[in-house]
């Protein structure tokens, strides 16, 4: 496994094998690497010719309260994980913004739900800098995890919108068995938020649960769900359609349950499909 640190470099390297006619795979992170990043890096494997994953704590998608800070760092480790699941370069730019940068991509209303809600900058620094991957490392197909699944709606978007020449597929979120989802952030959380943070996971297999059992009442469900988490903050947990993420009104599939909660600085999100 090759490693590349700069952009320059990494952009020569991406036309280089896209004139080659050879299909180029990604998996953009942020490091810290969990189960969850590599299983998109085994999906990806089986879709490309040559992959890459990158690292890259990108700043512009963090607000100015936010944990940029405090976002955890393993890169010896994180260097091990990518090559046993395959990836042939690891892209960590180092200069990775030109000078002066001042283009943002914005993905209108899909963004402004949600996690838009709290973050209201979040998802434009998400494009801008998936737009910029792409451009740096010519992908034919990019993977994310339906973990972020707004941020995967949003990607799609994207691309759909702006005619981008890549293919976006995605793995299902990875959970550890007591079914917290797998989060870089987790390890910032004390043993007793890490606890309480079960409840996330909890509220939304029992809301599921209820649906099973035949519940409709929308209202009812949402409101024994919310009443579940144990956290500091809850900013939202609410139903929408799988698919638009438009919010339900009525019980209808696809339907999906999102909740995002904080735990003092951590912010934890989770979802699940319920119908
Ligand atoms: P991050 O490093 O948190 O920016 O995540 C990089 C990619 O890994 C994104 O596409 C995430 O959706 C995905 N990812 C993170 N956690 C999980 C998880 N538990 N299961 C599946 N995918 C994940």
């Amino acid at each position: 496994m090759r490693t590349i640190t700069d952009t320059a470099a990494m952009q020569a390297q991406g036309l280089a094998w896209r004139r080659g006619g050879l299909r180029v795979g990604l998996v953009p992170t942020m490091g810290f690497l969990h189960t969850g990043h590599t299983s998109l890096m085994d999906l990806a494997r089986r879709h490309c010719d040559v992959l890459v994953a990158s690292i890259f704590v990108n700043p512009i998608q963090f607000g100015l309260n936010e944990d940029l800070d405090q976002y955890p760092r393993d890169l010896e480790g994180d260097a091990a994980k990518c090559q046993a699941h395959g990836v042939d370069l690891l892209f960590m730019p180092s200069d990775f913004y030109p000078p002066g940068f001042r283009t943002s991509v914005r993905v209108a209303q899909l963004t402004e739900i949600l996690c838009g809600v709290d973050r209201p900058e979040h998802f434009d620094g998400v494009t801008s800098v998936v737009a910029r991957f792409f451009g740096v490392i010519q992908p034919s197909v990019a993977v994310f995890g339906e973990k972020d699944f707004q941020q995967l709606a949003v990607i799609r978007r994207m691309v759909r919108d702006l005619a981008m020449p890549v293919e976006i597929l995605s793995g299902p979120l990875v959970r550890q068995a007591d079914g917290i989802a797998l989060s870089s952030r987790n390890v910032n959380l004390s043993a007793v938020d890490r606890q309480r943070a079960l409840s996330l996971s909890g509220a939304l297999r029992e809301l599921r649960a209820q649906v099973q059992a035949g519940e409709r009442d929308l209202a009812k469900l949402v409101a024994r769900a919310r009443a579940q988490v144990d956290c500091d903050r809850l900013e939202y947990l609410e139903l929408r359609d799988g698919d638009d993420l438009e919010l339900l009104s009525e019980l209808r599939a696809p339907a999906r349950a999102f909740v995002a909660a904080r735990y003092g600085e951590t912010r934890l999100i989770d979802n699940l499909s319920v119908l």
